[in-house]
Order: C-alpha cells, then sequence, then structure tokens
C-alpha cells in the first residue's frame, strides 16, 4: 500500500492512496488542476483513480470533486446526509459516478475494504476511514474538535494513522481570528489542537501503529515544527523512541508531501 498526502491543510485537502492497480483520492478540496498537478508530481494518472471518498461537505475538502468526477469520470464515494449537503456545489455529477457508504457497513472499492467512522465536526455527517489493504490499514482522522470512542476504536491497530494536528491553543486564542471562528474552531464540533493530538498519537502507538502523520494544520494557528514538537515530545515524555517505535511526520499544506510505502 502506498500513501501520499497530495495537499492537508485548511485551505485544502486531498490525499493518495494505491493498493495493486487500486487508486483512491480521499477529498479533493482545491482545483481540479492543482490537484492534478499534484497527482503528476508522484507520477500518478488522474484516469487510473478509482473513486474519491468524501469524508464531509465543506469546500476545503470538495472543492475540486465535481471537476475531476467530470473530467476523469470518477465515482464519488460519500454518505446520503453529505450528497445532500454537497450536491448543489458540484455541478452536474454522472448519474453511475454517484456512490454511497455507511457508517454501519464496510465498503469495498477493487482492492481496499473500508470501514467509515464518524467524526465530530460542523458538517452534517461527517466521517473518517479506516481503509484496509489485507494486508495494511490506514486510518484517516481529520476534523473532529474531540476524540471519540468509535474514533478511537477505529483507529486503533492502524499501521499508519493520519491525524489532524489542527492548532496550537494559545496561537489561536492570540491570534487575529473573530470570537466566533476562534469559539467554533475549539469547540467540540471543530479541530484537534496539537495537544489532543499528541496524546492520541501516544495511544495508537501503544495500540500499534507505527507511522503517524499529523495533518490539516492552521495556516493562521500552527506551524508544522511545532505540532511536530508538540507530539513528539508527547511520545518521548512516555518512553517512545521516535524512528524506531514510529516514524512521525506532518503533511505539508500546499504541496505533496514524501510518499510513504506501507
Ligand atoms: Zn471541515
Ligand atoms: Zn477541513
Amino acid at each position: 500500500m502506498k500513501f501520499c498526502s497530495l495537499y492537508s491543510g485548511s485551505s485544502g485537502n486531498s490525499l493518495f492512496i494505491s493498493n495493486n492497480n487500486s487508486k483512491l483520492l480521499i477529498d479533493a478540496g482545491l482545483s481540479g488542476v492543482r490537484i492534478q498537478s499534484a497527482l503528476k508530481v508522484i507520477e500518478e494518472n488522474p484516469n487510473e483513480i478509482s473513486g474519491i471518498l468524501v469524508t464531509h461537505e465543506h469546500s476545503d475538502h470538495i472543492h475540486g470533486l465535481g471537476v475531476l468526477s467530470r473530467r476523469f469520470d470518477i465515482p464519488i464515494y460519500a454518505n446520503e446526509d453529505t450528497w445532500d449537503a454537497m450536491i448543489g456545489d458540484l455541478g452536474k455529477i454522472a448519474p453511475h459516478n454517484v456512490k454511497t457508504f455507511d457508517f454501519d457497513h464496510a465498503l469495498v472499492v477493487e482492492d481496499f475494504e473500508i470501514k467509515a467512522f464518524k467524526t465530530s465536526h460542523d458538517a452534517v455527517a461527517s466521517a473518517g476511514f479506516c481503509i484496509n489493504s489485507g494486508k495494511k490499514s490506514l486510518g484517516i482522522a481529520t476534523d473532529s474538535g474531540i476524540i471519540t470512542a468509535e474514533m478511537m476504536e477505529s483507529l486503533s491497530g492502524c499501521d499508519l494513522v493520519v491525524l489532524e494536528s489542527n492548532h496550537d491553543p494559545s496561537m489561536l486564542e492570540a491570534g487575529r481570528y473573530p470570537f466566533y471562528l476562534k469559539q467554533r474552531i475549539k469547540s467540540d464540533f471543530g479541530h484537534l489542537s496539537n495537544e489532543i493530538a499528541g496524546n492520541m498519537a501516544l495511544a495508537l502507538v501503544k495500540a500499534g501503529t507505527e507511522q503517524l502523520v499529523l495533518a490539516h494544520l492552521s495556516q493562521e494557528n500552527n506551524y508544522p515544527l511545532l505540532a511536530y514538537e508538540t507530539t513528539a515530545r508527547i511520545l518521548t515524555g512516555a518512553g517512545v523512541i521516535l524512528k524506531k517505535d514510529v516514524i512521525l511526520t506532518v503533511a505539508k499544506r500546499s504541496g505533496v508531501s514524501e510518499i510513504i510505502e506501507l
């Protein structure tokens, strides 16, 4: 299984994953052209994408979704509430590319088995995913204000976890965001802070996770090094040895991150 974050952050998200010849995107939150150019960087052909999984309807996750589906005839997988919420923003989608999943059943797309779980976010039915190749598993959890028991259970044991580390609480507090937006971000339906990500990372490493990618960083209220250092401090403080017990990286906000082979 191969994983690469094409873009990850509050200004647009798209993740790439492949297993043998099956290739998926998770979200398409930038223009079709920008996602195509990111795929080109990792020498992948958008014509070979088997589907796009959608976490939720916010524009930083669906901006290029309609265009990519039309241009390359790609099926879109979203839950029914999310379809209802985003359909008006996508433009015309071919009926055969409208696919659904729910939280109660596993979804099989070619060589992947995908289980969706709920995240706690101000979207109609936001989802995270545990994607299994038969040999390895990848968990994706961004856009959540808290870690729910369901999230913890779904992500435990995943070999690689992509985990939101959105903001530093003191930067958010001191920053220039308006009051309502600060309240939204730090609410139970907002985004995970670096500290929460670090504590979650520790629980995941204890449950067997070997690779952690911190993701969906805020441009205003975080720095990659600060996100990294916060989780690294929590892990090493509990006796975890970085690079030996777990490989910790931070997904880039505005470009392709390194390819991780599982
Ligand atoms: Zn969101
Ligand atoms: Zn988002």
